[in-house]
């Protein structure tokens, strides 16, 4: 894997990855709020009526697992751990903040999206059926 590819690929908001998922729940007819900032986290995609929330997450900055055979990068290598250490515990602290609210979070890996086909399934479990508007 090319890491300079991996962190160029990485922003904080309207990444790739998230892209791709939003698409994804937006072809199934899932919709969705973007970074509500009224809930904890500012989850990236929430289902407001189902107390649902995507975590979509790059994995190299997020301390993916799928990341930890890579080498480390020589140089800042304490700027890059300390970088992603403070991530991860951001993500366990807002999952946990969203389950105080009675609010379920599903995490989608960029790795994962890989594989479209399994995560369509996976948020299809996670929400339930789509919402049908009847048009009459
Ligand atoms: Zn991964």
């Amino acid at each position: 894997v090319d890491r300079s590819a991996i962190m160029r690929s990485v922003k904080s908001k309207g990444t790739k990855p998230e892209m791709r998922v939003r698409q994804i729940l937006y072809s199934l007819g899932y919709r969705y709020r973007l970074h509500e900032r009224s809930l904890p986290g500012t989850p990236d995609i929430a289902f407001l009526g189902r107390r649902k929330a995507i975590l979509v997450h790059g994995c190299f900055w997020h301390g993916h697992c799928c990341t930890h055979g890579l080498r480390k990068p020589r140089t800042n290598a304490s700027y890059w751990e300390a970088k992603i250490s403070k991530n991860v515990a951001r993500d366990r602290a807002t999952e946990a903040a969203l389950k105080s609210i009675l609010w379920t979070a599903l995490t989608i890996w960029e790795c994962e999206l890989r594989e479209p086909a399994i995560v369509e399934k996976k948020l299809k479990k996670f929400l339930g059926p789509p919402r049908i508007t009847l048009l009459t």
